[in-house]
């Protein structure tokens, strides 16, 4: 069985991470995808929301999506201080369940841009699949030359070496674009019209009811 964790900061999680992660299933026959929260961003600045917070409105967002759990390793409380290092989670999870068993790991067009900043970027491979989900605006006909070289090197076509091989690959997938950030959810919060449509009912009553990010309470 392949695994597939999906990381990420989820502050909030939105349409933009379910919807391509439920095409991306189907496209390549997942019957489980492990949302992946980080404690402490490496990437981006702390999120102003707990841990505990976000934590909350994966389990709502999920709650209707049966293909959806989720992992809290990168959560846990000996890792309070150090950034989520994809890196460390994945020789991490290759610890507990050994060298043969598929795993991938999913990531959105622009976190590949952005992978040459990434600890120990060129050994993700050794450790897991990567599956690249489309985002508006982060399209590139050719990417900067080591992360070039590096894809031709591993990029496959063919789901089923993803399925029979441990790991090694790189495959883009061909998942709906969605364009919805966390950011732009967090800096309209008040205008309904906007942003109820970019999140699940109940993450949305959630934030208000928690008044994150200086939403109004109700
Ligand atoms: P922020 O706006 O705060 O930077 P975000 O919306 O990018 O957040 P993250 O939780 O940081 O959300 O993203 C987790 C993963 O989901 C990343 O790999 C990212 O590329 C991917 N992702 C997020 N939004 C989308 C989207 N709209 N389409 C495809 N992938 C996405």
């Amino acid at each position: 069985m392949l695994t597939a964790l999906f990381g990420g900061t989820f502050d909030p999680i939105h349409y933009g991470h379910l919807r391509p992660a439920l095409a991306l299933a189907e496209e390549i026959g997942l019957s489980n995808i492990s949302l992946l929260p980080n404690r402490i961003p490496p990437h981006k600045p702390q999120p102003g929301t707990t841990t505990e917070q976000r934590l909350a409105m994966l389990k709502l967002a999920i709650a209707d999506y049966p293909l959806f759990t989720i992992d809290t390793r990168e959560l846990q409380p000996q890792l309070m201080d150090q950034p989520s290092f994809t890196i460390d989670t994945l020789k991490a999870w290759r610890e507990q369940n050994g060298a043969q068993s598929a795993l991938a790991f999913i990531m959105g067009q622009d976190s590949l841009l952005s992978l040459p900043t990434w600890k120990e970027w060129q050994k993700l491979v050794d450790y897991c699949h990567l599956l690249i989900c489309k985002r508006p605006g982060y399209a590139q006909p050719t990417f900067e030359s080591n992360l070039q070289t590096w894809i031709n090197q591993h990029q496959t076509n063919d789901i089923q070496t993803l399925h029979h091989s441990p790991n090694g690959y790189i495959y883009f997938a061909n998942t709906p674009l969605e364009a919805i950030s966390a950011t732009e959810i967090r800096q309209n919060i008040d205008d309904p019209q906007r942003c109820k449509k970019l999140l699940p009912p109940k993450v949305w009553q959630y934030i208000h009811e928690h008044g994150l990010y200086n939403s109004k309470k109700c």
